[in-house]
């Protein structure tokens, strides 16, 4: 009681089985030490608001006219970073046109090296803003640290919340009191449990309205940038209502397997994707290697059509069709 539960003793032939009730936070370790204690293993898990016990029937997340969560396979495509208003205006246009509800592209670059082009910042915001206004699109974007929130909140109608920073415990609690839906990136060497537990920092502040994203985590693999955990997805509806985004680009690296992957990920049922496009992406700032072409992106949206078909749901823009 002291630690905060009830004990529970059912005693059989071989062993005697200790059941902590109501247990809230332990750390299962401080019991595996004690003498005696053959094993400890949790029956509940950590996160609350983010469990699919939460809410069974599995959250929608509404912004605008657009739906994330329910039937419709939304499709989030533009580039790396946001380079200028021209440019924005022409994937913009390309990608709208194909289906995508929702333009990407970053102002704040998280870069492995310091060197490294770090985003066009309140400019990049503006541009990216004007070219979705222009072409009934919203804006995904990345805010790398909590100064930045009231800036890009302006300009943006959904915060991604990078890799790089997905134990960023401060940041995530500093969105969590903002009234805007957040894309949370599974960290590169993020468990699905760790990935739970920092959407519900978000949720525990008063903001539920989360999209989980898989994009790749680090193995022993050197093939690719990355490996894509499609398990994650229907493990994390498993145990979460949360919706499940995939980002194809940043797991693979290379354009020309893109589309296998998003593919695969419509196939197991991700409710949206997170793609880089670039109209010219060998002159690219950034990721270039990893963006689709305007064309590949075309023809990736009319494949995942039919996947989506497949699945019993309309692919983002576009009219169901029967498989
Ligand atoms: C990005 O989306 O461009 C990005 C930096 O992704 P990640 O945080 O997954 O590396
Ligand atoms: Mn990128």
């Amino acid at each position: 009681v002291s630690q905060g539960f009830d004990v529970h003793r059912s005693t059989g032939v071989e062993h005697t089985i200790l059941g902590a009730v109501g247990a809230k936070v332990v750390d299962t370790r401080d019991y595996r030490v004690v003498e005696g204690v053959k094993e400890v293993h949790r029956i509940s898990e950590p996160y609350k608001l983010a469990s699919r016990a939460f809410r069974p029937e599995g959250t929608v997340v509404e912004i605008g006219d657009v739906k994330v969560g329910g039937d419709e396979v939304i499709v989030m495509a533009g580039p790396c970073t946001i380079e200028s208003f021209e440019f924005c205006d022409i994937v913009a246009e390309r990608v709208k046109a194909a289906g995508a509800k929702i333009i990407r592209g970053g102002a704040f670059k998280p870069r492995t090296s310091p060197y490294s082009f770090q985003g066009h910042g309140e400019g990049g915001l503006k541009a990216i803003r004007k070219a979705a206004d222009k072409h009934g699109l919203l804006v995904i974007s990345e805010v790398m640290e909590s100064s930045q929130l009231p800036l890009a909140q302006e300009y943006i109608d959904i915060i991604q919340i990078g890799a790089r920073n997905m134990q960023n415990y401060g940041l995530l609690r500093d969105i969590g009191k903002a009234n805007k839906p957040a894309l949370l990136k599974r960290g590169m060497s993020a468990t699905i449990s760790d990935l739970l537990l920092a959407a519900e920092y978000i949720m525990s502040e008063g903001n539920q309205q989360v999209l989980l994203c898989e994009r790749g985590i680090r193995t022993f693999e050197t093939q690719t940038r990355n490996t894509l955990d499609i398990s994650a997805i229907p493990v994390i509806h498993d145990l979460s209502h949360l919706p499940v985004i995939v980002d194809p680009n940043h797991a693979i690296g290379v354009r020309e397997k893109v589309a296998p992957l998003a593919r695969a990920a419509v196939a197991a049922g991700a409710d949206g994707l997170l793609i880089e496009v670039h109209h010219d992406p060998d002159n690219a700032i950034c990721d270039g290697a990893q963006s689709l072409k305007l064309e590949q992106f075309d023809e990736l949206m009319q494949e995942l059509k039919v996947i989506a078909g497949a699945v019993n749901r309309p692919i983002s823009g576009q009219e169901a069709v029967k498989v």
